[in-house]
């Protein structure tokens, strides 16, 4: 839950969802659409599938009981080196070098390496994992990530109060604060699309689920065309292939941004109430308005309805 996030936000997000599902058993019992539900807002909706996998082979496959070991662990969905590495160190007391930001960054600056991320990753990974005792090692491991977050920060790293202050390279060098190098970033393209904002004559809301795999997958949407790049907006024809129904469509006014990890999104919304044949002949879900929260649509669909309510 708390990839790209705050502790502050992922708070009561993980609090209702281990009332939800207490145990493993719980959440490997649970329909996936009530998970995906739970972690509506949260992003990275491919965590939540994972999640639940995750938590079907615990439960069926392996008797309840999950594996103590790195290796283990990386056989189970959605579990990859950060994390196999994490729990096995922080739950099992495993000799694990659990690499996130935080880790890095100390590790960077402890032996004064200038080369930048990502290519230094591999050097980072191992000069850390040199470092990983076989005392406490799971103390260690949020010991390093602890020392990252608080006392060798981004910005300002204490280095007068930290216990590596001595052995400490990029400190006794002046760098500290000029590590990690990091590669320039490459500019997020935008993509554009519009929206189909559909209601039935009882008032319902056309939404569809997106395919299974993919971006937002397995995912309740508004329905709209593809999302293309590189400048281009959609034709009247890609809107004429993907409009749900023939209708009295009207372009509301303004555009609904968003950001995804590796592009923005900009989608404009057309709006139209079908009259009963026309619904009928319509594929997709019709679901009542006032129930829109129940369902797991995700952020940028949330914008989506927002804005079709204000301009509608
Ligand atoms: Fe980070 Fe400064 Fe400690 Fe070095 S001495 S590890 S730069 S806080």
């Amino acid at each position: 839950m708390l990839q790209q996030t705050t502790v502050v936000t992922v708070g009561p997000y993980f609090r209702a969802f281990l009332e939800k599902w207490p145990t493993v058993a719980d959440l490997a019992a649970a329909e996936l659409d009530d998970v995906l539900t739970a972690w509506a807002g949260l992003g990275y909706y491919a965590r939540a599938r994972n999640l639940h996998k995750c938590a079907r082979v615990v439960a069926h496959d392996l008797g309840g009981t999950f594996p103590d070991t790195e290796d283990g662990l990386l056989t189970l969905p959605g579990i990859g080196a950060y994390t196999a590495a994490a729990v096995a160190a922080i739950a099992f007391d495993r000799p694990a070098s659990a690499m996130d930001g935080n880790v890095e960054r100390v590790t960077a600056r402890l032996h004064a390496v200038t080369d930048p991320l990502p290519a230094s990753k591999p050097v980072l990974r191992d000069l850390a994992a040199e470092l990983v005792p076989g005392n406490r090692p799971g103390d260690y491991a949020q010991a390093i990530m602890d020392l990252g977050a608080t006392v060798c920060t981004p910005r300002k790293p204490k280095c007068l109060t930290c216990p590596w202050s001595e052995p400490c390279r990029a400190r006794s060098l002046g760098i500290a604060e000029d590590l990690p190098a990091k590669s320039p970033k490459k500019a997020k393209p935008t993509r554009r699309g519009v929206a189909f904002w559909c209601v039935d004559p009882a008032g319902a809301i056309l939404v569809r689920r997106r395919p299974e795999r993919g971006l937002l997958g397995g995912m309740m949407e508004i329905p709209s065309t593809d999302w293309l790049e590189d400048g281009r907006t959609p034709s009247n024809s890609d809107i004429a292939r993907h409009l749900p129904a023939n209708g009295a469509w009207r372009i509301l006014d303004g555009t609904v941004r968003h950001t995804f990890t590796h592009f923005h999104l900009e989608l404009v919304v057309h709006a139209a109430r079908l009259d009963k044949l026309a619904a009928k002949s319509v594929e997709g879900i019709w679901h009542p308005l006032d129930k829109l929260d129940e369902i797991a649509l995700p952020t940028v669909m949330a914008k989506v309805v927002k804005h079709a309510l204000r301009h509608a």
